[in-house]
């Protein structure tokens, strides 16, 4: 099977070619810029490529919904030139093949559960910390929308008492992506996230508001793993605090075999970041089969 992957980001668009078992053949990245520009070399690429099937995860917020008379839509992106393009249709229309259509962050998830550490598992949450925040939720075998999608980066956050800066979200200041995404350290701390590698509070405060979050989700969707990818997490030392901070905030109250051993629970992708692109894939599978 010869399928194309598409992961449409806002800085950079990744497109591959690979098969139903997660191998790519060929990637190359495009730098995102109007659809004008970026589309028509996209479909150059995949035209090339002879695939059965396209893949979509997409930067969002999207229409993920089929019956929706703008299923496939880029839909209130700050994005301005994004913003109500047609993406699914665009791609359906020149390359007369089935297109997958999801979030990037649930294509992510869903490349861990396919080919990943989290093959088998029927919840599992994959949350991205990069430029923004997002997070992918697959929960008793199925990939999560319901009346949008889920958009758990933006979920609301109790500020510590010596963190004085205000938030970046320009909706809600101090959620999670506005006080923990990449551009968020950047400003609290004014040096950029990388730079900042042997500031142990840089990286305990850090820690600590990721974990209020997973402490929302773990209580919410009950998942069987959590994966942590994206830029931010490169800084492999917010692991072990996050995983403190979770058990602090829970406080007991929830005792399962994966809390007790929660070096497996919280765990980093798996897939060396792969995990997005090889998700794609297999959205195109499942379009191509009418999943
Ligand atoms: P994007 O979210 O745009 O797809 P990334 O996941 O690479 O891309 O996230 C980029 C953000 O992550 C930037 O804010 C950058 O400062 C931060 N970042 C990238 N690499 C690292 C690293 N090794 N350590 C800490 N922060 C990083
Ligand atoms: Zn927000």
């Amino acid at each position: 099977m010869r399928l194309g992957a598409l992961e449409a980001g806002g800085t950079k668009m990744v497109c591959a070619v690979g098969d139903e078992t997660g191998k790519i053949f060929d990637q190359i990245s495009i730098p995102t810029r109007t659809p004008e520009e970026t589309v028509p070399e996209m479909l150059a690429y995949f035209k090339k490529a002879e695939i059965e099937a396209l893949g979509i995860g997409c930067f969002g917020p999207i229409d993920p919904d089929k019956s929706s008379a703008t299923y496939g839509h880029i839909t209130s992106t700050p994005k301005l030139a994004w913003r109500n393009y047609n993406i699914v249709g665009a791609f359906e229309e020149a390359l007369g093949c089935p297109v997958g259509f999801d979030t990037d962050v649930n294509g992510s998830a869903l490349g861990e559960v396919t080919f990943g550490q989290a093959k088998g598992k029927k919840s599992v949450i994959y949350i991205t910390i990069g430029t923004g925040v997002g997070a992918g939720i697959f929960a008793e075998g199925n990939l999560i929308h319901g009346m949008l999608h889920p958009e758990a980066g933006h979920v609301l956050i109790q500020k510590r008492s010596d963190d004085t800066y205000q938030g970046k979200c320009p909706y809600h200041k101090s959620c999670l992506e506005g006080l923990a995404a990449g551009p968020a350290i950047e400003e609290r701390w004014g040096k950029k996230a990388i730079e900042l590698k042997d500031r142990e509070e840089v990286w305990d405060l850090e820690s600590y508001y990721i974990a209020q979050a997973l402490v929302g989700y773990i209580l919410t969707v009950s998942p069987e793993m959590i994966i942590l990818g994206g830029g931010v997490m490169h800084q492999e030392q917010l692991f072990p605090k996050i995983r403190g901070y979770v058990k602090e905030l829970l406080n007991g109250y929830i005792q399962t075999e994966e809390l007790e051993h929660i070096e497996n629970y919280i765990v980093p992708a798996s897939l060396q970041d792969n995990q997005g692109i090889m998700g794609c894939l297999e959205l195109g599978r499942r379009a191509l089969r009418g999943e």
